[in-house]
């Protein structure tokens, strides 16, 4: 969708550059909104339906149908922009988009153009534990065309208008991302944002949720150089290989002596190549009016703020809590509402064992790293949230040390019916709590250690690691650290 203005470009001079060049990318997405019915029809929006079935007469535009506007998919549309500090406009105006394709039964999409319904925005997110922030330019309503399908009949195509009509709302951002990794994270960042407020179901296979990245190259400083759009991206896989592949062909180009040609392409994960399918439309070729079957769509400042009181709390509401509720740093924060259900597990753990640091640190340490090895989200995990929060009363209340900890979890991961004072028990994992025995082995090893002893009174600080250690060991790693370091240094002075 054309804003017609040169973007704004922001300053990075952090940007990474990729054999000199800076990599320029902006993003389109098409969300599909999870209403029941189309956004001007009542014909269903269900996927894999037989073709054909779910398409009524507005959808096949037979004459003398009308469209009529689907109040579910306003309503998504306001919450996603209040989700993202948008301005929800007053007044949006509907146009139609006109362009000829077998599957558009009309000959042309209604979709918005001068006036979006959502206006600004930013989207936030970390990488590599740096804050980012994409400004979004737009986010408009417009219902999606038909398939065709070229793979079923030979030497013909058939044409599938179940998908026509379907409600599409497409978030466009300024091109503020400066790599790949960069596009990604912030296509995931999206993805959060839609699914947890639950306006779009986020199936990338489906293709409730398709990215299309604008890519351009220049020399730092130098002038916006001119960008091709890769299509339809429907997994981050793919996203970040068919970025990678078009930001070293703009450049390869370049340093030849070509001149880069707008254009659209596609991306192939069979070779990993992108290639055009068309050189690129400008707006006027679409030939944009406002749709006269549409009167504008008309939006009370007090549905708004309706629809801002029955939102759930938005993870970065729910972040800045974790922070202030719960004392952890932004980052962490940040991580554990990487999911509605990551943050529900948090909050259960936490809740059970009165240990936020702890339960965080767990979290998004063992267990996300136990978790990722294996493919599995936090649904699926075998440690519950009452065995893991078990698991940290062990020890924070100095049943076990971090180590042993750690032990138990491995035990956990392959049985986790097992309690966790079991294990503990069955292991000898407990920490030598009885301070007559561990005073014996430190006596002990200090009267081996002399040496390391007049070091550390001598003012070599070190030195009491390497005492630390031969206590540690003697006790079979049971002693408790801290304890320890209490005994020895009481010992020394
Ligand atoms: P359309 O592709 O429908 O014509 P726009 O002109 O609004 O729509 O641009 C679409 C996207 O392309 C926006 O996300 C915008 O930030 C991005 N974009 C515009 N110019 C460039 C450029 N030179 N390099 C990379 N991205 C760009
Ligand atoms: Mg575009």
């Amino acid at each position: 969708m054309a804003t017609m203005q040169e973007p704004i470009l922001l300053d990075r001079p952090d940007a990474p550059l990729v054999g000199g060049y800076e990599v320029i990318i902006g993003f389109e997405t098409h969300a599909q909104l999870s209403t029941q019915s189309k956004i001007f029809s009542r014909a269903s929006t269900a996927f894999g339906a037989e073709p054909n079935t779910q398409a009524c007469a507005v959808d096949l535009a037979l004459p003398g149908t009308l469209p009529v506007m689907n109040k579910g998919a306003v309503e998504r549309a306001i919450e996603f922009g209040l989700a993202v500090n948008s301005h929800i406009a007053e007044k949006s105006v509907f146009a139609r988009k006109n362009y000829f394709y077998p599957d558009l039964p009309k000959g042309y999409q209604i979709s918005q153009f001068e006036i979006p319904v959502v206006q600004g925005g930013t989207v936030e997110f970390f990488l590599n534990e740096k804050k980012m922030s994409v400004r979004l330019v737009r986010a408009h309503l417009e219902e999606d065309a038909g398939k065709s399908l070229h793979e079923d009949f030979i030497g013909q195509s058939g044409i599938d208008l179940n998908r026509a009509g379907t409600p599409l709302l497409e978030i466009v951002t300024e091109p503020d991302m400066r790599s790949s990794a960069e596009a990604v994270a912030y296509a995931k960042e999206l993805h959060k944002i839609v699914t947890w407020i639950g306006i779009c179901d986020g199936n990338m296979q489906e293709g409730s949720f398709r990215c299309d990245a604008n890519v351009s190259v220049r020399k730092p400083g130098g002038k916006l150089g001119t960008r091709r759009e890769i299509k339809n991206l429907n997994s981050f896989k793919f996203m970040q290989q068919a970025i990678d592949y078009e930001v070293r062909w703009q450049i390869e180009q370049i340093e030849d002596g070509h001149k880069i040609q707008q254009a659209t392409v596609l991306f192939n994960p069979d070779t990993g190549e992108t290639r055009a399918m068309r050189t690129k439309e400008d707006a006027a070729d679409y030939r944009y009016f406002p749709d006269p079957d549409l009167p504008p769509l008309c939006i009370a400042r007090e549905w708004v703020e309706k629809v801002r009181s029955e939102m759930a709390e938005l993870p970065r509401a729910m972040a800045a809590r974790f922070e202030r509720d719960y004392g952890l740093g932004e980052y962490d924060a940040t991580q554990l509402t990487q999911s509605l259900a990551l943050s529900a597990y948090f909050e259960a753990v936490t809740k059970a064992c009165g240990q936020a640091k702890l339960a965080s640190n767990w979290i998004t340490g063992e267990l996300a790293r136990r978790l990722n090895a294996q493919d599995l989200s936090i649904e699926q995990t075998p440690v519950k949230a009452g065995t893991l929060a078990a698991l940290i009363s062990r020890i924070s209340d100095g049943t076990i040390s971090n180590n042993a900890a750690r032990q138990v979890m491995d035990a956990l991961w392959e049985d986790a019916s097992a309690s966790v004072d079991a294990i503990i028990e069955a292991k000898g994992l407990k920490q030598m709590n009885d301070s007559g025995a561990l005073e014996k082995i430190v006596d002990d090893v200090l009267a081996a250690n002399a040496k390391n002893v007049a070091e550390f009174r001598g003012g070599n600080e070190k030195a009491l690691n390497g005492l630390v250690g031969q206590i540690m060991k003697a006790s079979k790693g049971k002693a408790n650290p801290q304890q320890v370091n209490d005994l020895l240094r009481a010992k020394l002075v």
